[in-house]
């Protein structure tokens, strides 16, 4: 009797023992994280020098505030050719468990594009676009994340990082483009090497395939098979094990400073660039997958 009672005991400890670890990984809400796009867009455009881009850097400033462990912001001026003008931009880095030098790195653009230049109306070419996907939905996923985080905290630190500038490159110059990552791959300290970075970029499509990246899988495979292998345990078949385009983004400074930094990016968005990429193109359901691989890395990055 005595020993079926220790059996049974053992049992138990066991079962709770491995209920606990099913439950180690926080739930990431895809619903919360397209409020989050919602509410960027509520701002309208967000392109640099904008009435939206001034109230929703404030606003994610604040709203980092009440969940990271230190915020603070990276300041530069971005210039535009023809005519030579320029504007503030701000990149805004929330770290969270500062003092942990295991750390990872996630990052998304936050500013949006002044000029709709892929729109089939030759008369939008000039229009901010509103960049519910190209822009929004990054960011919208790494509040999320940080909501998880503030809750609930990981063995290892993580940062996340808005770049401002992405998105005012002219086609042909690669340089033109990604100028936020590029002051903020400038001044690293010597001591931040995190075991890699993932850059989301576009990942809210309804319709959402995310190919791998060819930069990110020429010069960082590692991360792309640990981030690629992990969508597939998990049964998020929207990650195509096959690599489907090369995009120059913000993971370029990043990888040319030496941290293995990936780019989750759905590319095939027909709405790239126009005045169409709205919040009705994107869904729930696709800002919930990526999260949930994300949210998946952070908590088990081993
Ligand atoms: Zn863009």
């Amino acid at each position: 009797m005595t020993t079926l009672r220790l059996i049974f005991l053992q049992a138990l400890v066991i079962l709770l023992f491995s209920n606990c670890s099913a439950q180690k990984v926080p739930v990431f809400s895809g619903e919360n994280a397209y409020k989050y796009l919602q509410k960027q867009c509520d701002f309208g455009p967000r392109n640099p020098g904008s009435e939206g881009y001034r109230q929703c850097r404030d606003y994610l400033i604040r709203t980092m505030r009440l969940f990271a462990d230190d915020v603070s912001t990276q300041p530069f001026l971005l210039s535009f050719p023809n005519p030579t003008t320029s504007v503030s931009a701000t990149n805004i880095i929330a770290k969270f468990q500062p003092k942990k030098t295991d750390r990872i790195l996630l990052c998304a653009h936050w500013d949006t594009r002044p000029w709709a230049d892929q729109d089939p109306d030759p008369e939008n070419h000039n229009t901010p676009i509103l960049g519910a996907n190209d822009g929004a939905s990054g960011v919208a996923v790494l509040l999320e994340i940080a909501t998880l985080l503030h809750v609930q905290k990981p063995e290892i630190g993580v940062d996340i990082v808005l770049f401002d500038g992405e998105d005012e490159g002219t086609e042909g110059d690669e340089r033109s483009w990604a100028k936020g990552s590029a002051v903020f791959a400038q001044q690293l300290g010597s001591q931040f090497h995190p075991r890699f970075g993932i850059l989301l970029d576009m990942i809210g499509d309804s319709d959402l395939t995310i190919y791998k990246e060819a930069f990110s899988n020429q010069y960082a495979p590692d991360v792309v098979n640990l981030v690629w292998n992990r969508a597939a345990n998990l049964g998020v078949t929207e990650f195509i094990p096959q690599v489907g385009y090369g995009v120059f983004d913000d993971h370029i400074p990043l990888l040319e400073a030496g941290i293995p930094c990936i780019d989750l990016i759905d590319f095939n968005y027909p709405y790239w660039h126009t005045l169409m990429d709205t919040p009705d193109k994107c869904s729930p359901e696709s800002l919930e997958k990526v999260g949930r691989v994300l949210t998946s890395l952070i908590y088990e990055p081993d």
